[in-house]
């Protein structure tokens, strides 16, 4: 597929209007070809005009045509793996394979949502039939559905450049609930993402929908962003990205005249929890797998581990000893981008400066944008102290925290903010502790892990991607797995329909044959 570099607005594409970029080989430091066209809130306003110009025939696509659109999109990332996972790979520096992996993964999602949707039962059709012969009062018919948000904005991640970006969860989710999309593509993989955005595009037109399902907008600062979430078309913004980025954006769309939904996620430590037998038991090889899982990606992983708290005693040593030989192992391996580079020497700074002890460090960086993998001790009484040494360093670094006894664990784990995970590594006798630790971690947590590490994250029908602020802006909700869909989704009431005029989901001999709650009794009648 040849790389244009053009905005992709409907079926249209659209010369830059706002000065061009080129993508940074993070590796070698130098541009890649060709120039990528930047937009304003002008071609903000065009997508979104045509998105909402398709909103009520998407919403109102039967599920078959909607399902059958999603596994479009699936074919077409599958057909363009190799050339998507190798023009990502110079624009990000993470290895193909690696890539690869990540557009089966894509497709796939795209594949589950295409389950969920011939499904039906996103739409939590509820019937609570006519009772003209009740007293005091009769009952008209009741019957609800959850239909589309709305045209939705939805920010690529620069992490996961396929599977957070913008053929990801996001978009997948979106596009299953009925939402047209506009996704603002990251500046660090523009061709990636136009190969993506072709591929959609083309699905749509494929599919016979209205060609605002979907636009690709790219801008050169917060301007594009900023216009997005302030259009009064956009009723919802999904966002994975920094929490001053996440913040900056949530607050602006609530000062809106009519405040949207914005589901941010943004930042995550998923501290691990040793507890004593496990510690004794298998020190050594709790601390080898902490640290692999820590270095995977080059750390920039939100469900990275990366705070590690164990009570000294029996395991201690060998665990600190196989967590030092992994990183003292690793290369220093190029990052993200030279943005991602410069806030996690920062940020590492920031751990000394705090007090924390560089127990371990890899290879030393040999490119500019490469990043060193490190390793950082404190005891329990200094994190007390200093609830820095507990914030995000995105990057390939972890803290060893050496607690004093199992009361100073509780009384951290207390201390810790709202979390994407946390891991707890049991025995049979830890047991009892766990469970105390238990009601600490549920307040605090998407998601619990036993006995292995957060990362990577199934999708899935019970999956979490999701947790208290500061790892997101809306608790109840996840950004990975089926449930994703929920956040593109509102409830409908429709009292006292004639048959003829009532939605597919909710006519009366259930035409679509989904599961139906009537009278509270779930049935596919
Ligand atoms: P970012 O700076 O938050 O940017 C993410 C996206 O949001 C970009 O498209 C960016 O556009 C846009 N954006 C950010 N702030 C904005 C604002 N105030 N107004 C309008 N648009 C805005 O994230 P990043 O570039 O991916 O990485 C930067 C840092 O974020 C990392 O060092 C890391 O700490 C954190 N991060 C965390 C996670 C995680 O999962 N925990 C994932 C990725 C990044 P522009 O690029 O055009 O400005």
């Amino acid at each position: 597929m040849k790389l244009t570099g053009h905005l992709l607005i409907g079926a249209q594409e659209v010369s830059a209007t706002a000065g061009t970029m080129k993508a940074l080989n993070p590796a070698t430091n130098t541009e890649i070809e060709p120039s990528f066209a930047l937009g304003g809130p002008a071609e903000v306003d065009r997508a979104a005009q045509l998105a909402d110009d398709a909103f009520d025939s998407f919403n109102n696509s039967s599920l078959a045509d909607r399902a059958a659109f999603l596994e479009r999109i699936a074919d077409g990332l599958e057909a363009i793996t190799a050339e998507l996972a190798q023009r990502i790979s110079l624009e990000s520096g993470l290895p193909v394979a690696q890539l690869e992996g990540e557009t089966a993964k894509a497709a796939t999602q795209f594949r589950q949502f295409a389950a969920v949707v011939r499904q039906g039962r996103f739409r939590q059709a509820a019937i609570d039939p006519a009772q003209p012969e009740r007293q005091p009062r009769a009952r008209m018919d009741h019957r609800l559905q959850k239909i589309a948000l709305g045209p939705v904005a939805i920010f690529g991640a620069s992490n996961f450049p396929i599977s957070y970006s913008v053929a990801g969860g996001d978009t997948a989710s979106a596009l299953a609930a009925g939402c047209p999309v506009i996704l603002k593509a990251h500046n660090a993989h523009p061709g990636g993402s136009e190969l993506m955005g072709r591929v959609i595009q083309q699905a749509v037109k494929d599919a016979g929908l209205h060609e605002g399902v979907f636009s690709l907008v790219r801008g050169g600062g917060n301007e594009i962003g900023e216009a997005l979430v302030e259009h009064p078309l956009i009723k919802g913004v999904t966002f994975t990205g920094s929490e001053v980025g996440g913040m900056a954006l949530y607050r602006r769309a609530q000062l809106r005249p009519d405040p949207i939904p914005v589901f941010t996620e943004m930042t995550s430590v998923n501290p691990t929890f040793i507890l004593p037998a496990a510690l004794a038991a298998r020190g050594a090889e709790i601390g080898d797998g902490f640290a692999e899982r820590m270095l995977v990606t080059v750390g920039q992983a939100c469900l990275k581990p990366a705070i590690l708290l164990a009570v000294d005693g029996p395991g201690y040593l060998e665990l600190k000893n196989a967590m030092i030989a992994r990183v003292q192992a690793m290369q220093a391996r190029t990052m993200l981008t030279p943005g991602i580079n410069s806030a996690y020497r920062k940020n590492v700074e920031r751990q000394i400066n705090a007090g924390a002890q560089l127990i371990a460090a890899g290879g030393e960086a040999q490119l500019p944008w490469d990043g060193q993998s490190v390793l950082f001790e404190v005891d329990g009484a200094q994190m007390l102290a200093d609830s820095t040494l507990g914030q995000e360093v995105f990057g390939p670094a972890a803290l060893l925290v050496r607690i004093s006894d199992k009361e100073q664990l509780i009384t951290l784990a207390k201390q810790f903010q709202g979390q994407l995970s946390a891991t707890m590594q049991i025995d049979q006798a830890d047991h009892a502790f766990a469970a105390r630790l238990l009601p600490i971690l549920e307040r605090r947590t998407g998601r619990i892990v036993i006995n292995a590490f957060a990362h990577p994250q199934e999708v899935s029908y019970a999956s979490i991607h999701g947790g208290p602020f500061p790892a997101t802006s809306d608790s109840r909700f996840t950004s990975v797995g089926m449930t994703a869909i929920e956040r593109f989704l509102r409830p409908v009431c429709y009292q006292g329909f004639p048959d003829d005029l009532l939605p597919e989901a909710l006519k009366h001999n259930n035409p679509a044959g989904i599961w139906r709650l009537t009278e509270g009794e779930l049935a596919k009648a």
